[in-house]
This record gives C-alpha cells, structure tokens and sequence, in this order.
C-alpha cells in the first residue's frame, strides 16, 4: 500500500482528500503546517507527497526546496490555488514532479498521482530479479511469490531494488538511506531495520532465519540470491 502525506491547512480541502486518497486504497497522513511538513517528511517514509503552497509557518514553495536540497526524492505534487502559483512552479528550480490547480476535482488528482507513479515505475528500468521462490519485476515494479503478486510499499521495492542490484555485498544501514530515502538528513537508523522486518515476512520462508536478507551485526545487511 502506497503512503501519501497530505500538507494543506485548509481542514475542508485536507479532510476530502483524505477520504478520497484512503478509499483508492492509499494510506494517508496530513499535517497542516509547513514545518511540520518538513520534518513528517524527513523522518518518516512517504511514496508521495501532496503539497498545498499557502500554508502557515513557511510556504510550499520551501517546503519543497527544502526536502530537495536535503535530498529528499519522493515524488511531489504542489496543490496551488492560482494560475500565478503554478507559473511560479514551472519557473523556479523547487524540484516538484507536477502540480494541480485549485479547485480541482478528485478524479484529475488521483489521475495525476497515478501517472507520478507510473514515471517512478518507468524510471526504474526493465529488469527482473530472481531469487528463492520471489521475482522482483523492475519494469511492473512489483514483487511476485510463486508467481503471485506481494502487496509491498513503495518504499519496501526501492529498499529490495537496492538490494537485488548490490547481492552479495554487505549495505550499510548508511548507504540504504541515501539510496532509498536520500541523503542529506537524518532518519534513524530503526527506519530501515523496521523495513527489513517488513520485507522479511514478504520474501523468506522463515522469517526469523532469514536467507535472503542477513543481518551483520553493527554493519547492515547483505542480500543473498
Ligand atoms: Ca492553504
């Protein structure tokens, strides 16, 4: 199940899109201030982030310059209440994916969120990756077992991508997070090991001895084929 974090201050816009993002089957949470924005952002994981720009404590616009220059790159989608705002969008260098101008109906945003996706699908390439009874399938992005598909975030599929491409190296917690998260800030350390625990019950037999994702102690992980 993909998350989405919803930033807009308005209670009436942020509780329907709240409704209608939960009843697509997305998870979402929703902050209604810009610092908090920020730091929601940072330390917890995401698969999308929709981004009002007027809003109390620091706008959109830094809002989104900020998660960028700490490296931050989950997809962002700038909700913006004028025509001047988007302009504003195309024109300055915040690193957004899209933006969608109020008011805009339901079905043009989650249509626009699809295709935010589907670009972070394409972006991915073409390979499929084997191993024990699991495939990952780069090109669908999606996790198969004994030829059936695994409900996986986002997140879990960047984080076992990381994985496939450096089999049989040890990955330090470190270097997980800059690859799937992005460097620049810091999240602790449990963010990844909680995705581990996760992504263990997905693709081992026996999650509790694992043979495909092993832990080294005080170093990371090491993924074996
Ligand atoms: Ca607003």
């Amino acid at each position: 199940m993909s998350r989405i974090l919803i930033v807009e201050d308005e209670p009436g816009i942020a509780f329907a899109l709240e409704n209608d993002l939960q009843t697509e089957g997305y998870e979402v949470a929703v902050v209604a201030d810009g610092v908090e924005a920020v730091s929601r952002a940072r330390s917890e994981s995401f698969d999308l982030i929709l981004l009002d720009v007027m809003l109390p404590n620091k706008d959109g616009f830094d809002v989104c310059r900020e998660l960028r220059r700490g490296g931050l790159r989950t997809p962002i989608i700038m909700l913006t209440a004028k025509t001047q705002e988007a302009e504003k969008i195309l024109g300055l260098d915040l690193g957004a994916d899209d933006y969608v101008t109020k008011p805009f109906s339901p079905r043009e945003l989650r249509a626009r969120i699809r295709a935010v996706f589907r670009r972070g699908v394409a972006e991915a390439g073409g390979e499929v990756h084997r191993f024990g009874r699991c495939e990952l399938d780069l090109a669908r992005f999606e996790l198969r077992r004994d030829g059936q598909r695994v409900e996986a975030t986002h997140t879990e599929l960047k984080l076992l991508t990381a994985f496939v491409r450096g089999r049989g190296r040890v990955l330090t917690r470190e270097h997980l997070l800059e690859e799937v998260w992005g460097s620049g800030f810091y999240v602790s350390d449990r963010v990844v090991d909680n995705h581990i625990v996760a992504l263990r019950k997905k693709i081992e037999d026996d999650p509790v001895a694992p043979r495909h994702l092993i832990g080294i102690r005080g170093v990371g992980y090491r993924f074996e084929g």
